[in-house]
């Protein structure tokens, strides 16, 4: 007499349907041992076939549908469980970045983004890129609650602070763009030029005032050269007055 219990074999497609209807952990997924071997196979053929993805809610892997996103309230609820609650706050434990604040990678979203401006997008509506989400309570560095945020514009935000090697490459760039007959090898050729200003000037067919602004370091800064790039030229009094 055969006294082994009946197998009970997971059946592929009621595993995908469950997966279907809601994120699930893997060991909800199957409790027994026997289920949780035949489990594996099944998961690996829908893994590769692309029908499924693992996503990470509330810190654990969770198996869902390829296509799935979260609603709002999962997002948020993603943040904020990746927060600790302090004095009303909701304090940041993951990575906080020195420009952005805290940042996250999200189980669905691929870069990681600042975890305040994702907040205010499930809040509010989207924030443009002038604006920037400054922080009212006492945890400015990491609290990342919704109803401490305000909205600034980001010229409010910079104003009097030092600008950083990004940002002033940006400008550099910009700056450059206006100059249209100027290229880096006219650029190289007047920093290391000894002739005079008007003889440069003709000879690169640029302007006189071009070519002085380059030499002051004013209208061709290179951020990733030295930081002395430009202040040869500009400190040079030989050359200024030649
Ligand atoms: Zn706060």
């Amino acid at each position: 007499m055969n006294t082994r219990r009946p197998i009970t074999a997971l059946d592929p497609d009621d595993v995908f349907a469950r997966i279907r209807q809601k994120p699930i952990r893997w060991r909800d997924l199957a409790t027994t041992r026997t289920t949780q071997r035949q489990l594996s196979p099944i998961i690996d053929s829908l893994l590769t076939s692309g029908a499924i993805k693992f996503v990470r809610l509330g810190g654990m892997r969770h198996l869902a549908v390829a296509g799935w996103h979260p609603s709002k309230e999962e997002e948020l609820a993603e943040i904020y469980g990746r927060c600790r609650a302090v004095d009303g706050c909701m304090l940041w434990t993951g990575r906080i970045d020195r420009e952005r604040g805290p940042a996250m990678y999200a189980a669905w979203g691929g870069t990681e983004r600042s975890a305040r401006r994702r907040v205010w997008g499930i809040r509010q509506r989207k924030l443009d890129r002038a604006s920037t989400i400054a922080m009212t309570c006492a945890n400015p560095d990491d609290c990342v609650l919704f109803e401490h945020m305000r909205r600034t514009n980001s010229g409010e935000k910079m104003k009097g602070k030092p600008k950083t090697l990004v940002h002033r490459a940006a400008i550099a760039t910009a700056k450059r763009q206006c100059s249209g007959k100027l290229s880096q090898e006219k650029v190289d050729m007047i920093l290391s030029s000894e002739k005079s200003t008007r003889c440069l000037a003709r000879e690169l067919d640029v302007s006189q005032a071009t070519v002085q602004s380059v030499r002051s370091g004013d209208l061709w800064r290179n951020y990733r050269a030295t930081p002395f790039t430009g202040l040869e030229a500009a400190n040079d009094g030989e050359r200024r007055r030649a």
